[in-house]
């Protein structure tokens, strides 16, 4: 019992250290690509959130997470600056890791799906697609605000920041954009991109949920 109790007060601390480290983007890419996932009927859905973070949480290329395009609509602002030449690093990553995913098999497929699916929804970021953003209170407090709304399974929302919106409707079309890249597999359904957690998974949630939270720590 006294196990039992000293236990759960460290997983509370870690709870409590951990929760805004390892937020933002991470439960929005995984939502994304776990649809991608359910609608080709994958195999490997308990890894898919950890893959589609591995560019930011492995890789943290951060150079590459960016599309540049100067024929793009592109405000003037004082919070950020719109570029002035053509750069599409993460587009590039999209189809490498597209290309090496088709050679794999099994799960390894998936893995380098997933890891596409994180570079090609930063690209539908409008702070992804702009340079020298105010990252505190632009960049950062939109995806952390996507985040939670996501996190929290909430599908009626409008995020905006530095007068930059998103809302929850335009999540969906991305996906389907993303799944008509993967001309190799086969499509199976079309499901809505979050799904209600039923009883029984919530604890397994809780179980990914606490270990995601010590993976970022340690
Ligand atoms: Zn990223």
């Amino acid at each position: 019992m006294r196990f039992f109790v000293f236990g759960m007060s460290v997983l509370i601390g870690l709870m409590v250290i951990g929760s805004p480290a390892s937020a933002w983007w991470n439960d929005t890419h995984g939502a994304l690509a776990e649809k991608v996932c359910r609608d080709f009927n994958c195999s490997c859905m308990n890894e898919i959130i950890e893959w589609s973070n591995i560019p930011d949480d492995k890789f943290k290329d951060m150079i590459n997470h960016h599309d540049y395009d100067i024929n793009k609509d592109c405000p003037e602002s004082r919070y950020w600056r719109c570029p002035t030449e053509n750069d599409f690093k993460a587009s590039q990553k999209v189809q490498e890791f597209l290309d090496t995913a088709e050679q794999e098999e099994d799960c390894s497929v998936w893995k380098n799906i997933a890891i596409a699916s994180h570079y090609f929804f930063d690209t539908k970021v409008f702070w992804h697609n702009v340079q020298d953003e105010d990252y505190f209170e632009c960049h950062k407090e939109f995806e952390e605000q996507v985040n939670s709304f996501i996190f929290e399974k909430d599908t009626d929302w409008t995020v905006c920041s530095c007068g930059i919106c998103v809302n929850y409707d335009e999540l969906t079309p991305w996906v389907l954009e993303f799944e008509d890249k993967i001309g190799f597999l086969d499509k199976v359904y079309d499901t809505t991109l979050i799904v209600e957690i039923e009883e029984t998974t919530l604890f397994e949630q809780f179980i990914v949920w606490v270990k995601r939270i010590i993976g970022s720590i340690f």
